[in-house]
Formats: C-alpha cells, sequence, structure tokens
C-alpha cells in the first residue's frame, strides 16, 4: 500500500533522568556541530566526484562511513592542538559519540537519506554548475537527524506517568532522554492526534503509523529546542471511491453541519454534533451574561486572579477573553470532528469528492447559522480539504448561488425562499421548511441545500434553471 510521508513539530520540555539543562544543551550543541561538519565533508565529496567523473578522471568517491572516521580524527587533532595552548582543554572529558567515527550510525544514516541526497544527485550538481542553484552547504545551526526506524533504535513512547519521552540515540549509551511537551499550549489538537497515532503504534508495525526519523533543532529566537519527527502512514487507497458520488456539505442553522450524497441516502444531523453543540451554546451565553453585567458597570474587579480560586464561583466570575478563549478552541475541536465525520461519511459512502460553498468574498452569509463567522467556516474548509487529500478524495468549492432556494428533488429555483423569508418564517429555533412550490417537495432546508450540493455540475445546472425560469440575479444574490 503506498503510503505519505509528513513531519510532526514537537517542544521538548526538559531533559529527563541524569541530564540537566546545561549538560543536554552542551551534548546536542556538540552534536549538532559534527553533524554540521560531517554534512558539508560529503557535500564537498559528492561535488567533487561530480566534477572528476565530468573530466574523465578515476575517482573514487568516500563512502559517508569514511568521511565519519576522518572527522573523528580531524577532531581530535584540533582538540590536541588548542590542549597545547590550554591546560583546562585537556583535562575536559571528551564526550564518547561512536567508537568508530565522529557520530553513531544512526545520526550518519539519517543524515545520509534525509538530508544529502536531495542534494547531491547529478541533476542537482548540473544545476549548480549552470547557475540554476547555489552551491549547496549546511548552516552551523542545522538539525541533528536521528534514524528511528529500526526496531533497536529508540522512538516516542508513553510512560506509565503519562509523560512522552524519547531517547536520543546520537551518542554512545546511555542515551539522554527527553520529555515532549504536550500541554494544549504547546501540541494543537491535530498534532495531538498525530501523536497519539504514532505512540499507538510504537512498534512501527507495517499498517499503521511510523515514526521514521527525527531532528532535533534549537529555534533561533526562542532558543528553545524542537523535535521535529518525520513520520508515514498508509494513504488509503481511493480505488473504492467513485469521482460520480460526491458528498455535499453544508452549514447549518439548525445543527452544524449536514452532509449529504446522491439522492439524499444519508445525512449528518444533530447526534453527531449536540453535546459539543450545547457546550458552545453555554459558553456563548455565558459570555453575554458577562457582557451585559460590564455594561451594567459592576463587579469586573472581582474576576481578577485571587477571587478566581474556590468551584463554580470560578467558572461565573470568568473574565470575557477566556471564555472566548473558551470558545475559539471549542470551535476548533468542532471543525475537527466535523471535518473528520464528514470525510468518514464520503468514504463510508464511496464518494471520492466533497463539495462545500466557496463563501469568499461574501459577507454575512453565515450569520445565523451555527458557525456564525466566515473564519470558522474557512478553517472547517481547510481541514476537510486536507483531510480528504489524505483519504484520496477530491475537495471542490461551488458558488453558492442559489443553492439554499434550488429544489433538490426537481431542480426549480423558488425565488421566494430567501433568507428574509426565512428568518421571518421560523418556528422558535426551527428554520422556515422548504417547500417547493413546483413539486411540492418538503425538506429541512439545510439539507435541501446540502442535496444541492451533492450534485455533479450544480453551478451549470442553477444557470440553466436560472434561464429557464428568466431569472436576473444581482450580484451576491444568493
Ligand atoms: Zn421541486
Amino acid at each position: 500500500m503506498p503510503r505519505h510521508t509528513k513531519v510532526l513539530k514537537l517542544h521538548i520540555l526538559k531533559p529527563g533522568d541524569f541530564m540537566n539543562w546545561k549538560e543536554l544543551g552542551d551534548l546536542l550543541r556538540e552534536a549538532r556541530y559534527r553533524v554540521f561538519r560531517l554534512a558539508n565533508m560529503a557535500l564537498s565529496e559528492a561535488y567533487l566526484a561530480f566534477h572528476q567523473k565530468r573530466a574523465g578522471v578515476e575517482h573514487k568517491q568516500k563512502k559517508i562511513s569514511e568521511l565519519n572516521r576522518e572527522l573523528k580524527k580531524t577532531l581530535e587533532d584540533e582538540k590536541s592542538k588548542r590542549a597545547k595552548k590550554s591546560a583546562e582543554e585537556l583535562s575536559a572529558p571528551f564526550v564518547q559519540f561512536a567508537k568508530d567515527g565522529a557520530l553513531p550510525a544512526n545520526v550518519v544514516d539519517a543524515l545520509s537519506s534525509y538530508k544529502l541526497k536531495a542534494l547531491t544527485s547529478n541533476t542537482k550538481w548540473s544545476d549548480v554548475l549552470k547557475g540554476k542553484s547555489a552551491l549547496p552547504t549546511f548552516r552551523s545551526d542545522m538539525a541533528i537527524p536521528v534514524r528511528c526506524d529500526k526496531d533497536s533504535q529508540p522512538r516516542l513512547k508513553r510512560t506509565q506517568s503519562g509523560d512522552v519521552v524519547v531517547k536520543l540515540a546520537l551518542r554512545l549509551k546511555p542515551y539522554p532522554c527527553v520529555v515532549i511537551a504536550i500541554k494544549r499550549d504547546s501540541l494543537g489538537d491535530g498534532q495531538r492526534a498525530i501523536l497519539d497515532r504514532l505512540l499507538d503504534n510504537a512498534d512501527n508495525k507495517e499498517d499503521g503509523w511510523r515514526q521514521r526519523c527525527f531532528e532535533i533543532k534549537e529555534d533561533k529566537q526562542s532558543r528553545k529546542w524542537h523535535l521535529f519527527v518525520t513520520y508515514d502512514f498508509p494513504a488509503e487507497s481511493p480505488q473504492n471511491l467513485s469521482k460520480e458520488r460526491i458528498v455535499g456539505v453544508d452549514v447549518g442553522v439548525s445543527c452544524p453541519l449536514f452532509a449529504a450524497i446522491g439522492n439524499g441516502h444519508a445525512r449528518l444531523g444533530r447526534r453527531a454534533f449536540g453535546a459539543l453543540g450545547a457546550r458552545m451554546r453555554a459558553l456563548q451565553n455565558q459570555t453575554v451574561r458577562r457582557r451585559r453585567e460590564i455594561q451594567r458597570g459592576g463587579r469586573t474587579e472581582i474576576s481578577s486572579e485571587t477571587a478566581r480560586s474556590g468551584h463554580g464561583r470560578a467558572r461565573k466570575l470568568m473574565p470575557i477573553e477566556k471564555l472566548e478563549g473558551r470558545i475559539d478552541s471549542a470551535y476548533k475541536t468542532l471543525n475537527h470532528q466535523m471535518s473528520a465525520a464528514v470525510v468518514k461519511f464520503a468514504k463510508d459512502n464511496g464518494a471520492g469528492v466533497i463539495q462545500m460553498e466557496n463563501l469568499e468574498g461574501l459577507k454575512e452569509t453565515l450569520a445565523g447559522t451555527f458557525i456564525g463567522q466566515r473564519w470558522r467556516y474557512e478553517e472547517l474548509q481547510r481541514f476537510i480539504a486536507y483531510k480528504a487529500k489524505e483519504a484520496g478524495i477530491e475537495f471542490r468549492k461551488v458558488s453558492p448561488k442559489y443553492t439554499s432556494r434550488r429544489c433538490s428533488e426537481c431542480g426549480h429555483i423558488h425565488m421566494e425562499f430567501d433568507r428574509k423569508f426565512r428568518d421571518e418564517n421560523r418556528n422558535g429555533a426551527r428554520p422556515a421548511r422548504f417547500v417547493c412550490p413546483e413539486c411540492g417537495y418538503k425538506a429541512d432546508p439545510d439539507y435541501n441545500a446540502a442535496r444541492n450540493l451533492a450534485t455533479d455540475g450544480i453551478e451549470k445546472l442553477i444557470t440553466e434553471q436560472m434561464k429557464k425560469q428568466d431569472i436576473k440575479s444581482k450580484s451576491g444574490d444568493l
């Protein structure tokens, strides 16, 4: 089965076990220096080999393992030269990185396959000669690559206390261990989901999500260390998905999202998103209450840090910014859940296409819908688009024109069924029902719109129907 490869960025929270930050920092910087030296040696060697070959000169290109041994010797020479000048250097312990080279095989292999290969092909060197690209060099702050795809090589794992840790096999044992930051502020929901999948498959089984290579890099600004995990996962086979089966997705008024397929075989409704939706409504109501309270000129001072101890009270007195932050993160979670549900719905129904409305440049079309704001809708679309892509499903945006007013049964455009009509004919919280004046088809308006969006060539069908009914549209008319 084909596989996709991606990279996950994690923050290193602290050293584990026997090291402190100073020792870990020193070790990482020394390892990085060695990687940087070896990487540039390998580049020079490859460039030299390319030239010799072009000139017809017999040249045996040195393998990277050979260069690794050479580098060890060079570093030792350099150290003893420095030591002659200062006695201090001589007594400083020399970290053992590898027995027979400057760096262990885990690192050398990773450097060779993940960093050098892309730079040292003949095509690349030809481009350099032609001036199409610059001569590549590695910078001294480059990432330290470490392979982690073989059975014996340490990978990310969860400890009994719930920490996520990894041993960095970039020197001789004992390997330094680091703890990964997994709190909400350093790891988004999407990243967390990926990390969970990788941890679930810590044995790197063929059919799961596998850790392939780590890169340890220091952030230039914050001086903090990050761990980039190159991972791969099985690409879903798109063979069972048909491009003729389309899932239409529309934001709803009565519930966050409707998905429909073909002739209305199924739909995703409020049941799937009810609990989270209720939580968001509660947070929103709380925000409104809080705002009113403040407008009445009172009690803002109680929301200070000290007042927020104690149960119950703390919720009531949460500052507005914090409430809004919670709402935002609840929406993000919802968007992740909805996008995953939509893609699953498409896969389960063998649909090879997902269609949604393109709302770019349109104002206020989302007012009154559950999702409410455009950036949330756009976030949702982004999530659906990338999850669909991973599943081998095509994502299309179509014009929203009259998708809410077209009868999904007979194609007639119900011109009176505009936003105003829908707002005026609400039945409490329930939106006005769509009733087709032509064929009498009755449906929930959100569902009817989703069914329209599940129709192949919907834009063309609507344009043709407009001609038939002699509808002259204004721009922005939906
Ligand atoms: Zn109809």
